[in-house]
């Protein structure tokens, strides 16, 4: 984000935030407010900020509970500190949610309400676009809080993520493919995505590129007859595409769907696509190791998104070349956890929060040994 001097929090918003400290043990950090005159509730989870602010989207959602909202504020958040320490973005994990229908309760006076939540907490979490939250949105929060990335190319920002993460999916793929066959080229390889949106869509058209043959579901049947007509995608219905027999399948709409119920029908040998969260629970991650399936951790492969905001914080502003060199540092990432994966006998996903954490506590003991060795002052 470069540093904008005409910068000017919004004055024009009377201030009525209650902001609230919830504890919770192993977050540094988590925040609800509510707002009357806007009608906001929403939370800021701080997960941990070891290696930079902490940097993650904010999410609006009917949730039917601040417990619920809570639950999926700190679930997230640590999601994007172990994503942010394996890609080496400089950043720590944070999210924030707002409790609401975003088909009903989007207004100008929330979304300043949010900016202000956000700027009380000083740049210590910066936010940035998710479900339900788009570039327009985070333009209006701009005007209460310099804290914001993602936004357009004009404004300074980095854009929309999503060609980055599609671009990391699709060298993560190939990586896959090479380590599985001895041969990344995607030439004649079939693949299953599974949601062609902002993601699914753009590396439907790098496959294609490629000479992959691409079969897709979605439940936005205008969407896939688009891709269809436009780049032969094949459609096929959201069950097959669960079970059908292909060389990969790259799940990139829901998290949870590698489950108990998925897994026994699942018959492609590699999976690898942008969903987040894609393992219901940690245990599937061995079930698929158990029978063979190749998988891509969700949040190594799916990191070019964070990737392509984090250059927005280097000393000259946003650089995409800068950008591209680190998304194309990926496989490389991939190959390590496979390594260990393999070394060590445990499943890719456990070896890529062991190494998060290793990451992590390295830095922790960096930061202590300096604080050690620092020159004391003395009084006088
Ligand atoms: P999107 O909303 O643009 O696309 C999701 C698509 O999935 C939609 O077209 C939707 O109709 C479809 N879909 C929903 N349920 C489905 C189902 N059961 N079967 C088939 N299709 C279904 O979202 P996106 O930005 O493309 O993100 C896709 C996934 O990747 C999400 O899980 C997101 O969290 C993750 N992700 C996205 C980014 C990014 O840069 N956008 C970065 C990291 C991770």
């Amino acid at each position: 984000m470069r540093p904008d001097p005409s910068f000017h929090p919004a004055t024009a918003v009377t201030d009525s935030l209650k902001i609230t400290d919830v504890k919770i043990d192993g977050y540094e950090r988590v925040v609800g407010c509510t707002d009357p005159k806007s009608g906001l509730r929403a939370f800021i989870a701080v997960h941990d900020t070891t290696l930079g602010p902490a940097l993650g989207g904010l999410r609006m959602w009917p949730y039917a509970s601040d417990d619920e909202a809570l639950f999926d504020v700190k679930r997230l958040s640590r999601g994007m500190t172990f994503k942010s320490a394996v890609a080496k973005t400089g950043l720590g994990g944070g999210k924030s949610v707002i409790i609401g229908d975003p088909k009903k309760a989007k207004s100008e006076a929330l979304y300043l309400a949010m900016g202000r939540f956000i700027d009380s907490l000083g740049g210590r979490y910066i936010t940035a676009e998710d479900v339900n939250t788009s570039i327009e949105d985070l333009e209006i929060i701009r005007r209460a809080t310099r804290h914001v990335t993602g936004l357009a190319r004009r404004d300074g920002g980095s854009g929309n993520p999503s060609p980055y993460t599609a671009y990391g999916v699709f060298l993560g793929i190939r990586a896959a493919l090479g380590w599985r066959t001895g041969n990344d080229s995607c030439k004649d390889k079939r693949v299953a995505i599974q949601g062609v949106g902002a993601v699914g869509s753009a590396l439907a058209r790098r496959l294609v590129d490629a000479g992959a043959k691409v079969w897709a579901a979605d439940r936005n049947h205008e969407r896939l007859q688009k891709l269809q007509q436009e780049i032969g995608v094949v459609p096929v219905d959201e069950q097959q595409i669960l079970t059908m027999e292909c060389d990969v399948f790259a799940p990139c709409a829901l998290g949870a769907i590698v489950n108990d119920k998925t897994i026994p029908g699942l018959r492609a040998p590699i999976i690898a696509g942008a969903a987040n969260n894609l393992l219901l629970e940690p245990r599937h991650g061995k079930a698929l190791q158990d029978k063979g399936v190749l998988y891509a951790p969700d949040y190594v492969i799916n990191a070019g998104g964070i990737i392509n905001v984090a250059v927005e914080f280097h000393p000259g502003g946003y650089d995409e070349q800068v950008a591209l060199g680190k998304i194309e540092r990926i496989p490389q990432a991939l190959r390590e956890l496979w390594t260990i994966a393999k070394e060590e006998r445990i499943p890719p996903s456990d070896a890529a929060d062991r190494l998060a954490e290793r990451i992590l506590a390295d830095a922790r003991g960096a930061r202590k040994a300096q604080s050690v060795n620092a020159p004391r002052r003395t009084g006088g």
